[in-house]
């Protein structure tokens, strides 16, 4: 016997019929004999409706009022989920953020958990075997008293905050997508589900573009060490035999994986433009004077090259941003050309990045060589490179990138046999 928490989608609750599907799910585990959480999303597509109506009431709004309007999709789900679990016999009580509380800053709108109160939720786990059924995505302003939400895609957030606070055993996600995978299964058929994969490869995996999670509930994750389970919501509750072990990644701490692969994965990302800065000048302050505008501008920039001067005098730096920010970076470095001294400023937004994973890096050497070769071979010109501890990365030109990324699949023995 264990306690549990259970994260639901929205595509997993978008109607009444799945809701049903999800309370069976839900019995399944109450009958199994675990204490049991469940965090709800909004119903398919009403978050987008919510937020469409807050536009349309004013182009520029208040982000209180905001969050007042978006927070409540997940109010609906919370509330039809306890109500159906109830039918069936199971003893269920909903809670809005507020009630716990879940306790935020007051970041409106892409608020950070800071405290949940799990007390009340065990004392009914022990005392009447109550599931709790929690509204994702929302939370408490601590200073004001006002309702926040966390950002899109919060609801894991709430998942992994509730699980550690109440020290589950494991947080369940059950999505759409049945695993994580070595690579995205529409580029790379060959692609394998991982049954293991920790915490920073997933970090990795995640802002690279496999959406599987938001982002920061992994980084929670990994914090307090809460153990993440990625599995299907589509599989029917009466196929699941609840004395085998159920199919789909568990994120972890790395020392609970024994047999550790040198690569675990690749990522690649199409939505990366390059920005060249030809003969700006070799002296203290230059880097200030391009990034430091950028950072102000809110543009996140990701890889940085620059060449050490043969003249002393001047040198080349390119780094890459969002495609969607690129003509705002541009603008923002012109500006900025009194200040930074340079020649000429060349860009390209057909590139794309790809990326090499895998916590074994650390203990390997070679690995990025063995990609630099196997890429010449089949005539990919790498543009860029950028390596960390866990990961390397190449900008490549967009046309490449399915065939650099199978190319990489295979020569790290990620092909499923
Ligand atoms: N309903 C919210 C959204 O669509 C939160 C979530 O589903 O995680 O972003
Ligand atoms: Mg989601």
């Amino acid at each position: 016997m264990a306690r549990l928490v259970m994260k639901f989608g929205g595509t997993s609750v978008a109607d009444l019929d799945r809701i049903r599907n999800v309370a069976r799910h839900v019995k399944r585990e109450v009958d199994a004999g675990h204490d049991v959480a469940v965090v709800v999303s909004a119903m398919a597509g009403v978050t987008n409706q919510l937020v469409a109506w807050c536009k349309d009431a004013a182009a520029l709004h208040d982000a209180r009022e905001y969050d007042a309007v978006v927070a409540t999709g997940e109010e609906v789900t919370a509330g039809l989920l306890a109500i159906v679990l109830e039918g069936m016999d199971v003893n269920a009580r909903s809670w809005q953020g507020w009630q716990l509380p879940i306790l935020t800053d007051n970041a409106h709108g892409a608020a950070r958990i800071l405290d949940i109160n799990g007390a009340e939720l065990l004392r009914r786990f022990k005392e009447m075997s109550q599931v709790a059924v929690i509204a994702g995505f929302q939370g408490l302003n601590k200073e004001s008293g006002r309702i926040t939400t966390l950002g899109r895609g919060g609801s894991d957030t709430s998942a992994v905050a509730v699980a550690a606070a109440i020290q589950a055993e494991r947080c369940d996600i059950y999505t759409d997508v049945d695993a994580v995978y070595t690579a995205d299964p529409r580029v790379v058929p060959k692609a394998r589900r991982l049954a293991k994969v920790a915490f920073e490869e997933m970090l990795e995996l995640a802002s690279l573009g496999a959406k599987v999670m938001q982002v920061r509930s992994v980084e929670l994750g990994m914090v307090h060490n809460v153990r993440i389970f990625v599995r299907s919501s589509f599989e029917k509750p009466e196929d699941v035999d609840s004395r085998a072990p159920p199919s789909g990644t568990l994120i972890c701490d790395e020392s609970e994986i024994m047999e550790q692969q040198v690569v675990t994965g690749i990522a690649f990302s199409k939505d990366e433009a390059q920005i060249s800065i030809r003969r700006v000048q070799d002296k203290p302050g230059v880097a200030a004077a391009i990034f430091g505008p950028l950072a102000d501008a809110n543009i996140n920039v990701d890889m940085i090259v620059q060449n050490v001067s043969a003249d002393g005098l001047t040198t080349d730096l390119t780094f890459t941003v969002p495609s969607a920010d690129y003509e705002r970076a541009r603008a923002t470095i012109e500006k900025a050309k009194g200040a930074i001294g340079y020649d000429r400023l060349d860009g390209a937004t057909d590139v794309a990045k790809i990326s090499v994973i895998g916590i074994g890096m650390r203990s390997h050497a070679g690995v990025a060589a063995k990609a630099f070769k196997a890429l010449a071979e089949r005539n990919i010109n790498i543009r860029a490179i950028t390596t960390s501890e866990i990961k390397f990365s190449v900008l490549i030109d967009a046309a490449y990138a399915e065939l650099a990324v199978r190319t990489l699949h295979s020569l790290y023995g990620l092909d499923k046999a």
